[in-house]
Order: structure tokens, then C-alpha cells, then sequence
């Protein structure tokens, strides 16, 4: 018997609504060749972890990050060989780099020298209105935008005293302490992040900065933990932001491998259906009913298609009680079937069956020949 598990188009139209998210418009800058805001791609970025001055340790970081779909990366500069250092590295790397300062307006204006294309660093945090002026005219004479990046961990003294706390006000009244000395320059390309390691915090601060100003949102739970633990207050943190719209270009920060920052912007992406990047896999927790080993084969599976950039959904369930009905939505479909023999499904067709031995070979070709297919 054969069945057909498209979902029909009026099936999708009534599925539809409840998938809207209506983003905040933004006006929009650019990082290099990158749109941050307006209708541009929510851009995921990370920050290596490298020292600055081992050059080829950064370079890596930078192109490994770029291959899982970075598409800005950051870099400390805390001194002026980490300066002198990304003259070295720039050339290499194949996305724009954003310098990361603080305070020390001489690293920023080599930074720009260098040809990064954003500076992260908070005007007011630079001394004298001379050198807020020399960092602005580096800027602008090198092309780099601004990202003002307040933190709930860093907010100035005064503010501390006024709010006893950081507070979303509080963290709101420092972004616009930034973006009038900005704005007094003349200087409007730049982005802002207020930061806050609490979920709560994060969240109601950048709701309040994107009701008094149009700039685009950086959106961050800063400090967020472990990959586990700092997976689930992102997802919670960054997942409510961007629900409601906010958030123009985003990075998870984790005690992990700048990697899995990259892997986990993508999934809370992806889960929100605001990016499409790469494989998106469905699969099942497993039970007593499974016909294969679900959780071995998918940890296989998903290690192995980390290179593909295609969007392609697939599912892997273990037996046909959920498997039929997600395998109407996927390119690829497997449900455990019996006697070792389990069911594939094409775009929602029942298509062959396959043997668990060669499962995760065959289930790699099939995404792999899909990824051409679709390119
Ligand atoms: S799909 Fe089947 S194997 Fe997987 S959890 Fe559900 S009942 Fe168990």
C-alpha cells in the first residue's frame, strides 16, 4: 500500500499564521558586506577565544567558524600587538571582523587601520571629546560601524548609584548615553546590544531600546554558561526576542567552543524558521518500540552532515507511531520498520527500505545527493 503524506496546500495555509513573527523595522547598516537590520538576514556571529597575537590559532578559529555559518566574528584587541596582529589575520579571514575595545581609543583606531569593519566600543567608556572624535573620524575614514555594547556587569558608576541595580531603564539610559555622542558626530552607522547574563534583564532591556530607537539590535544573553545550561537560557533569552521581532544579528554566548555558539544561533533560528541553514533533523527521544538505535544513529548522522549548507529537513523516528506523520513534512523520512528493515521516505512518499547496517551511510548519501539536488 502506498500513501501520499504531502501536506496539501490548504493544510499549509492553515498552519501558516501561527508561524508569523512581524520584525521590528530597523534601519539598516552594513559590517563589511554584511546587512545588520532592516530586511537583512538575522546575521549570526561569534568571538574567538584565541590569543590575537597566535595569528594562525585565530585565522583557524575565524575560518572554521565562517564554514559553519558565521558570518561575522570577533576578536579582542587588548593591546597594540593584538592590534598589529590582525594586519596578519584580516587578508585570511572570509567574513568581516569586528574588533572588540575597551576604553583604550588608540587600539581602536589601529583596529580600523587594520581594516576590521566594526569596533565594539562604548563611546562614553573613551575619555576626552578629542578622542571620541579621532575613533568616529577612523571610523569613517576606514568604513567600520559602531557597535555600542552596554552590560548589565559594566554600567556606569552613576547609573549604578541612580537604579541601586541594573535595571532595564538603567541599561537603556547608558545605550542612549552612547548613541548621543554618536549621533552629536554625525556618525549613524552603528548597531547596540544591552547584555545582561539574567534572562529577564536581557529581555526587557532590549524591549524597552527597541521602542525609543530604530537602530539595529545586536541581541546576546551575555555569559550564558556552560553548552547545556547556556543552550537553554539562549534559547529562552534570545528565543522570546526574536519571537516578538526583535533582534537584527545575534551571538550565543557559551563556555564552549566558539563552534557550538555557531551551532546553537542556527538552531534557535532555525526552531523560530527565521534562518534556514543546513539539516534540520527531527528525531525522536526512542523508546522500547524503537527498530533501530535512534539516538546513536542520529548523533552519527548529524556529525557527518555538519558541512551541508542546504536546507533540507529530515526525520529519523524510531517506529512508525510518530514517524509517518513527520515524514509527511520532511525531504527524507526514516521510521523503524520490522524484521531490520526500515522505511525511507522521499518528500513525504513511502520510496524503499533499508537495512539498520547501512542506515547511516544510506541516510548521509540521501542528504548529501538532496544538498545537490535542491543547491
Ligand atoms: S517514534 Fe516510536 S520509537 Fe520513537 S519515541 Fe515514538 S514510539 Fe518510541
Amino acid at each position: 500500500m502506498t500513501y501520499d503524506l504531502r501536506l496539501t496546500p490548504d493544510a499549509l495555509n492553515t498552519i501558516r499564521p501561527y508561524r508569523a513573527i512581524h520584525r521590528r523595522k530597523s534601519r539598516q547598516i552594513f559590517v563589511g558586506n554584511v546587512a545588520i537590520g532592516g530586511d537583512a538576514p538575522i546575521a549570526v556571529q561569534s568571538m574567538t577565544n584565541t590569543p590575537t597575537t597566535d595569528v594562525q590559532a585565530t585565522i583557524r578559529q575565524v575560518n572554521e567558524c565562517a564554514e559553519l555559518g558565521a558570518e561575522l566574528m570577533r576578536i579582542s584587541v587588548p593591546d597594540k600587538e593584538s592590534a598589529d596582529a590582525l594586519k596578519q589575520i584580516i587578508p585570511h579571514c572570509p567574513v568581516p571582523i569586528i574588533a572588540d575595545i575597551h576604553f583604550h581609543y588608540r587600539r581602536a583606531i589601529e583596529a580600523a587601520q587594520a581594516g576590521v569593519k566594526c569596533l565594539r566600543i562604548n563611546p562614553g567608556n573613551i575619555g576626552s571629546d578629542e578622542k571620541v572624535r579621532e575613533v568616529i573620524k577612523a571610523a569613517k575614514d576606514y568604513g567600520c560601524s559602531i557597535r555600542i555594547g552596554v552590560n548589565a556587569g559594566s554600567l556606569e558608576a552613576d547609573l549604578l548609584n541612580k537604579y541601586k541595580t541594573p535595571t532595564p531603564e538603567a541599561l537603556v539610559e547608558s545605550a542612549q548615553r552612547h548613541i548621543q555622542i554618536l549621533e552629536n558626530n554625525d556618525f549613524f552607522n552603528f548597531k547596540i546590544s544591552v547584555k545582561a547574563s539574567d534572562v529577564f534583564l536581557a529581555v526587557a532591556g532590549y524591549k524597552a531600546l527597541a521602542k525609543v530607537c530604530d537602530y539595529p539590535l545586536h541581541i546576546g544573553i551575555t555569559e550564558a554558561g556552560s553548552l547545556a545550561a547556556g543552550t537553554v537560557k539562549s534559547a529562552i533569552g534570545l528565543g522570546t526576542l526574536l519571537w516578538e521581532g526583535i533582534g537584527d544579528t545575534m551571538r550565543v554566548s557559551l563556555s564552549a567552543d566558539p563552534k557550538e555558539e555557531i551551532k546553537v544561533a542556527y538552531q534557535i533560528l532555525k526552531s523560530l524558521g527565521l534562518r534556514h541553514r543546513g539539516v534540520n533533523l527531527i528525531s525522536c527521544p526512542s523508546c522500547a518500540r524503537q527498530a533501530f538505535d535512534v539516538i546513536k544513529t542520529v548523533e552519527a548522522v548529524e556529525k557527518r552532515v555538519e558541512h551541508i549548507k542546504t536546507p533540507i529537513t529530515i526525520s529519523i523516528l524510531g517506529c512508525v507511531v510518530n514517524g509517518l506523520g513527520e515524514a509527511a513534512h520532511t525531504q527524507i523520512g526514516i521510521t523503524g520498520g520490522g524484521a531490520g528493515r526500515h522505511n525511507v521516505y522521499m518528500n513525504g512518499k513511502p520510496d524503499h527500505k533499508i537495512s539498520s547496517e547501512e542506515l547511516v551511510d544510506h541516510i548521509v548519501g540521501l542528504i548529501e545527493a538532496e544538498a545537490k539536488n535542491v543547491r
